[in-house]
């Protein structure tokens, strides 16, 4: 793959395909780890002259404009990290795009609106996704692929616009492929991957693909609950995923016929409603009990505390850690505990740990962990399971040629 330094960006129109996907509360930005994750690549550029044009998606707007979905206030953000001005276009590849490009100086940089307010980013149909990179290609005379946590996508900015324009990958696509080469050839042991989260089905891929490399799964958040009821256990009104069960049940036969350890919860903290991460109120009935007794009516919120000592444990002698998924809905303070103590033991053990997961990171900096302490945080959550179940990353592959 080429990098920044073999192109010649100065004086040249440069589209950077970011992921800037970043958790919003209204127009407030709860946390901004992909937008500095990726503000080193267009500084880069900046200094070496270009007009940079910034592109990304947010959220899951339906093809069309949704200001829910807006990226202003990310340009204000990345503006303030870049310390320097950062317009904005109203539109993707309409009049506001095109005048925005048309009037960028030398090392002046410009964020597009959502991708996504466009229909052909993420159509299926390959005519209806080459037509808006055409469009988006009009804009620029070379193409960086920063994106991240969208390289397992096959959309139209990320697969379809290299093939139009002369590219190269973003510093910070290659450090995340760097990082997840470290989890897949000559991997340090124990290598321990801890993954919790809200759907088993998000990481079927994943477990089936690690069973052969891991020596040790530690399972926590929603999707326990899978795995709980799989081995013949009440689990209230838990998250649940009935048509994964025989799934499970095959990946915990396997995971024993290959020697891998499985470490399922042993207590889960519950509670009769799910508990509201607006006003974040005390959860008056508040209870933890024992994971294969969760009662009728109570849904398990995080595992409990003496599942976070037991996965403390099976982390203290890990020479490599994989991280992905919350243990617990740990938006609200109440729920926090579990994903807190399975920080604290990455932070505590010598290894090389990585943690992957847009709600994964955020929750390490939004609990207050110091993130440059851990190994590294990846900006995705996706993309980096999909690279560690062995499947080719489109945006990557179209980095390549
Ligand atoms: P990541 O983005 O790191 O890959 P996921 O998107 O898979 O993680 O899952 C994150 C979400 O899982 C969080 O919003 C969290 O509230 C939720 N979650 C964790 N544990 C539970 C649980 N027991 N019940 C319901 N949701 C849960
Ligand atoms: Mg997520």
């Amino acid at each position: 793959m080429k990098t920044i330094e073999d192109l010649d960006v100065a004086g040249k129109r440069v589209f950077v395909r970011a992921d800037l996907n970043v958790p919003l509360s209204g127009a407030a930005i709860t946390d901004d780890g992909r937008i500095r994750a990726v503000a080193p690549t267009i500084a880069k550029l900046v200094q070496a002259g270009a007009k940079v044009i910034v592109a990304s998606h947010l959220g899951r707007p339906k093809g069309e404009p949704d200001p829910q979905f807006s990226l202003a206030p990310v340009a204000v953000r990345l503006g303030e990290i870049l310390g320097r001005p950062v317009a904005f276009a109203t539109d993707t590849v309409g009049e506001s795009a095109k005048a925005t490009v048309a009037a960028l100086a030398d090392g002046e940089v410009t964020l597009l609106e959502n991708l996504r307010f466009n229909a052909g980013e993420t159509a299926k149909d390959d005519a209806e996704r080459g037509a808006f990179a055409d469009a988006l290609a009009e804009l620029a005379d070379l193409y960086v692929g920063d994106g991240f946590g969208a390289v397992h996508r096959k959309h139209a900015s990320v697969y379809d616009l290299p093939a139009r324009l002369p590219h190269a990958v973003g510093d910070l696509i290659a450090t995340e492929v760097a990082v997840l080469k470290r989890l897949t050839e000559d991997v340090a042991r124990p290598y321990v991957v801890v993954l919790g989260g809200s759907k088993v089905s998000d990481k079927v891929g994943v477990i089936d693909n690690l069973l052969g490399k891991a020596d040790r799964i530690v399972i926590g958040g929603g999707m326990v609950f899978t795995f709980l009821k799989a081995l013949g256990h009440e689990v209230g009104n838990s998250l649940l995923q009935e048509d994964q069960i025989p799934v499970v049940l095959e990946y915990l036969e396997r995971a024993k016929a290959n020697g891998v350890e499985f470490v399922l919860p042993v207590d889960a903290a519950v509670s009769g409603s799910f508990p509201d991460l607006k006003t974040k109120a005390p959860v008056e009935d508040f209870a933890v009990v024992a994971a294969d007794a969760i009662p009728a009516g109570t849904l398990g919120l995080d595992i409990g505390p003496r599942s976070a000592e037991l996965f403390a444990e099976k982390l203290a002698d890990a020479a490599t850690v994989f991280w992905n998924g919350p243990m617990g809905v740990f938006e609200h303070p109440a729920f926090a505990e579990g994903t807190k103590a399975v920080a604290q033991a990455l932070l505590d053990s010598d290894a090389f740990t990585v943690v992957g997961g847009g709600d994964s990171a955020a929750a390490v900096r939004i609990l207050g962990f110091d993130e440059t302490k851990f190994g590294h945080i990846s900006t995705g959550g996706g993309a980096s399971l999909e690279y560690l179940e062995g499947k080719s990353l489109p945006g990557l592959t179209a980095l390549e040629g």
